[in-house]
């Protein structure tokens, strides 16, 4: 029988969709972190299915006896605290032994703190990388920033409250000062979006204690501009593109300096007194 990975909510108790909600009643058994937490959620939504405990310190006992379940015709659903599954949570050796045995892995789609973040953000989410949480000594904080600092996508972090101020401080100091969001507490009463520099992010938070659970998203390297080339080779470039590319000369001068982040006006001016410019003749 089958691995269901199941998301919960992340705050907000009416964010357990119908479909997990009947296979969380369906199921032979369900896997979970904390079993406490777990049977709050269940008794909201009337549903008393069997659990038991699957978290960091049993995950290898207890996956073996979670297969030997399934292969005996148990369906079990996995579970964590909050969100997806095996998102900075357990679960990852489970899925595995799960898909190894042969066994269906069937994934539900639901809440996920960094996706919530993400689509709500302003940033890019034409790409993104997850990284979830970051070692906690600085030392290996920015180590692995700088691991991250070519990244061109939106970067995804879960942080905690009280190392917030750290984090930005040596987020801003290794990736620069790029644009970047602060989600706390997401769906749930006191939600809020912080958005700006990461030095603005950083000073916000000295000013007020953070709270709360955290998503941090730091934007991606932004494109570098082409180093522009010397008057002659620049000139010459706009002549080309007017001549190669049928182009105007305006669109052609736009172009130009679009590639290398130069001001248009100043080009057009450039253009304009260029050495082989025609002599434009006075006359009265
Ligand atoms: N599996 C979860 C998911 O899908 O998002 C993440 C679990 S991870 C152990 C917990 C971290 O996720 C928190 O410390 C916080 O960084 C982030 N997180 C979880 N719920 C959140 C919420 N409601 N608002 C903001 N961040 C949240």
């Amino acid at each position: 029988m089958p691995l269901y990975i199941v998301p919960t909510p992340i705050g907000n108790l009416e964010d357990l969709t119908y479909r997990a909600a009947r296979v969380l009643r369906e199921a032979s058994l369900i896997a979970c972190e904390d079993t406490r937490r777990t049977r709050q959620l269940l008794q909201h939504y009337g549903i008393s299915t069997p659990l038991i405990s699957y978290h960091e310190h049993n995950e290898r006992a207890r996956t073996r006896e979670l297969v030997e379940r399934m292969r005996a015709g148990a369906a079990v659903a996995l579970v964590s605290d909050a969100g997806t599954p095996l998102i900075s949570d357990p679960g990852d050796a489970l899925a595995r032994a799960a898909i190894a045995e042969g066994l269906p892995v069937i994934a539900l789609p639901g809440a996920c703190a960094a996706v919530t973040a993400l689509s709500a953000s302003g940033l890019s989410a034409a790409g993104f990388r997850f990284v979830g949480f970051l070692p906690v000594k600085s030392s290996a904080r920015r180590a692995a920033l700088a691991a991250l600092a070519d990244e061109p996508v939106t970067l995804a972090f879960y942080e905690a409250p009280h190392r917030l101020r750290a984090f930005l401080r040596d987020a801003c100091a290794i990736l620069g000062d790029r644009p970047a969001v602060v989600a706390r507490e997401l769906t749930k009463l006191h939600e809020t979006y912080e958005r700006g520099a990461l030095s603005a992010l950083a000073a916000h938070f000295e000013a007020e204690t953070p709270r709360g659970e955290i998503v941090a998203l730091i934007a991606g390297k932004a494109p570098e501009t082409a180093p522009p080339p010397d008057e002659p080779a620049l000139m010459a470039e706009i002549a080309r593109r007017i001549a190669d590319d049928d182009l105007s000369a305006t669109e052609a001068i736009r172009q130009t300096a679009q590639r290398y982040g130069l001001s248009r006006r100043q080009v057009y001016q450039r253009w304009l007194r260029r050495s082989d410019a025609p002599v434009v003749k006075g006359g009265q």
